[in-house]
């Protein structure tokens, strides 16, 4: 099976149903599956090959998706670049996939063979019928770039195998009930994770609608209007959306508030329950394993299971394993490994990282630190890139942060380690205060939650913290930026 045939499927099946709607648009099942043919044909009619990479810059909406899946059917290979990455981030990741095209509204970040910026003009020119390039199960279907948290991007090889397993890990244990009255709103980039919930909403039927830009009240709005029953948010959109005045007035029909990406304090977890209802369900994955390592359920949101990850989707092997390759058993801490078919076919022309990530077997080393509970759920202690080493203690950044943000005044917090002579490392911490509160007293408030040795030994007030494209704290960028200051200093 391709991607294309649940396309044309979807289009026979759901006809004049709206499929994709962003603002006033509105785009049918079946206009779907025409747009994506002739967007197809106009590809493969501008000189473009099977396999050739193509680099695609557009705002969150419509065209966006019509470009995707024209890739897909024409047998192209998509490089979703993000706008709110700089145009160099953008031309490193034209150059390292060796695209041959580009698509978007304005001019390319680097030099490509073919440019193309008006999307509507060659579908309007384009021949109908079926565009049906079938394409080798393991071949690439997508690059996704991963690695802007921790040093250089490196791409990750996804396939139509992959894709396929990664679809049907969503219906089976995340999106267990969608009908055709469903609708997902995609208020993140559909460049990232929300856009692995397009397809399993558009095979069962159900529209899938687009915010072109985040924020609290452009997500309510169309929330409410759309009736929308699942969306995706990484955990700083959900706190930002427990912090709008209007939150608890909304109107709303969610179901599934799916949410991952990176860790969640606890606090604003239960705060988002006690405004929201029983709709949380955490996914933990990563590009290189597609969202889908582990989930926890909405019913098992319990207070004393609110610091877990879940338990393994239905069809993924997880295990967390010792340095020496143990497989490790309840309460050790160790490695989280994964295997499944929808995880990462490689790393784009890396061999020597694929090598240290994905085991002869299958198996992927995570990176991720963790540890399995009595009854089986998994709590993730944090990057093991990320560990900091003090006074020969290891202490993970995650629960530090979570300990910051249990303090009424802290809205954001970010943990990392600095060189010290007599400890090693030094937990520093740098916190976003939504109300006025001193240093010291954030870090006498530590003092009740954490041994010593994990409190921070510095609080710095920071007026917003770095965040990647997709929303995620950038420990890193905080490290560095502490570390300039002290140069300076
Ligand atoms: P990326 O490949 O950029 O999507 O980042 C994946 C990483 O984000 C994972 O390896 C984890 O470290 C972190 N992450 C993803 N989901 C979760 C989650 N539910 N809880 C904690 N960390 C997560």
């Amino acid at each position: 099976m391709q991607i294309g045939d649940l396309i044309r499927r979807a289009g026979r099946q759901y006809g004049a149903a709206p499929a994709l709607v962003d603002g006033e648009r509105v785009v049918s099942f079946a206009e779907f599956d025409e747009l994506t043919d002739r967007l197809g044909h106009a590809l493969l009619a501008r000189g473009l090959e099977p396999g050739d990479r193509v680099a695609v810059l557009l705002p969150n909406g419509i065209d966006g998706v019509v470009v995707y899946y024209a890739l897909a059917k024409s047998g192209l290979v998509r490089v979703p670049l993000n706008a709110r990455e700089t145009p160099h981030e953008q031309a490193f990741k034209i150059d390292d996939s060796q695209a041959r095209a580009f698509v978007g509204t304005g001019e390319p970040p680097a030099p490509v063979e073919i440019v193309l910026t008006d999307i509507a003009g060659m579908i309007a020119d384009a021949p109908a019928g079926p565009c049906d390039v079938r394409r080798d199960p393991d071949a690439p279907l997508r690059l996704a770039y991963t690695g802007g948290t921790t040093g250089k991007p490196k791409a990750v090889v996804l396939t139509t195998r992959s894709e396929l397993a990664e679809v049907d890990n969503f219906l089976v244990d995340l999106l267990p009930n969608l009908r055709p009255d469903s609708v997902m709103l995609h208020a993140a980039p559909i460049t990232h994770g929300s856009g692995a919930f397009f397809l399993p909403h558009l095979v069962k039927g159900a529209a899938n609608v687009i915010v072109p830009k985040f924020s609290p009240t452009a997500f309510l709005e169309a929330a409410q209007k759309h009736r929308a029953t699942t969306t995706f948010m990484v955990p700083t959109m959900i706190g930002m959306l427990l912090e709008d005045p209007f939150v608890r007035e909304a109107d709303l029909a969610l179901e599934r508030l799916c949410y991952g990406g990176a860790p969640i304090a606890t606090t604003v977890l239960q705060r988002g329950i006690d405004v929201l209802g029983p709709v949380f369900t955490q996914l933990y994955g990563q590009a290189e394993a597609p969202l889908a390592i582990t989930c926890l359920q909405p019913w098992e949101h319990t207070p004393d299971r609110l610091t877990s990850a879940g338990k393994p989707y239905t069809f993924v092997e997880v295990d967390i394993r010792s340095t020496d390759g143990r497989s490790l058993g309840v309460d050790e801490v160790g490695e989280v490994m994964t295997r499944g078919p929808h995880t990462m076919d490689r790393y784009w022309r890396r061999p020597e990282a694929t090598a240290e990530t994905k085991e002869p077997d299958g198996w992927l080393h995570t990176g991720d630190i963790g540890r399995w509970d009595a009854e089986g759920y998994l709590h993730l202690l944090d990057r093991r890139h990320d560990v900091i080493i003090s006074g020969g203690f290891n202490v993970y950044p995650r629960e530090v942060e979570d300990a910051l943000l249990a303090h009424p005044a802290v809205v954001e917090a970010a943990v990392v380690g600095l060189p010290d002579e007599k400890w090693g490392e030094r937990v520093t911490a740098a916190v976003v205060l939504r109300s006025d509160a001193e240093a010291e007293d954030i870090r006498g408030f530590c003092a009740d939650r954490l041994a010593g040795f994990k409190r921070p030994k510095s609080v710095e007030i920071w007026a917003e913290l770095p965040t990647s494209p997709v929303g995620k704290s950038l420990r890193r960028e905080v490290r560095d930026r502490m570390l300039e200051a002290r140069e300076d200093a």
